[in-house]
């Protein structure tokens, strides 16, 4: 089996916002040689996410929407005590900053509209996101 391990480098703008990585992704799973496996993308931040969906304008803004709702910065959160990104924190945390997805054929599978996206939740700033192909 092989084995192949990437890092990729992504700067973000804004504080929260949808970055899509699938063509970083889709070169690196290329790269690996693995034709038959699985590939893991994951953001190893606390304060970040990482998700397969549509590449469309209004429903990325709906998204940074819903997490901006349902995590509000300016909540009464404890730990905004300790550094003010509390939102972020709660947001990654019932995000995921992981996903799965098959490869087969050497390519990358998954829906037509599901796109990979690293998700900000406390920018901005430079991230990572790993992208290990595991297969034969
Ligand atoms: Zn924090």
């Amino acid at each position: 089996m092989k084995v192949y391990f990437d890092t990729l480098e992504v700067s973000t703008s804004k504080r929260v916002e949808l970055i899509n990585i699938t063509r970083q992704v889709e070169e690196a799973v290329g790269k690996s040689g693995v034709k038959d496996g699985i590939c893991l993308v994951f953001a190893p931040h606390a304060t970040a996410a990482v998700i397969a969906n549509e590449d469309e304008r209004g429903l990325k803004e709906d998204i940074v929407e819903w997490l901006e709702e349902n995590f509000p910065h300016d909540g009464k959160w404890r730990h905004n005590l300790v550094d003010d990104n509390a939102s972020a924190h709660l947001a990654s945390a019932f995000t995921s900053s992981c996903r799965v997805f098959p490869v087969k054929g050497g390519e990358l599978v998954r829906g037509t509209w599901q796109s990979i996206f690293l998700v900000e939740m406390d920018g901005p700033r430079r991230r990572k996101v790993i992208v290990e192909v595991l297969g034969d």
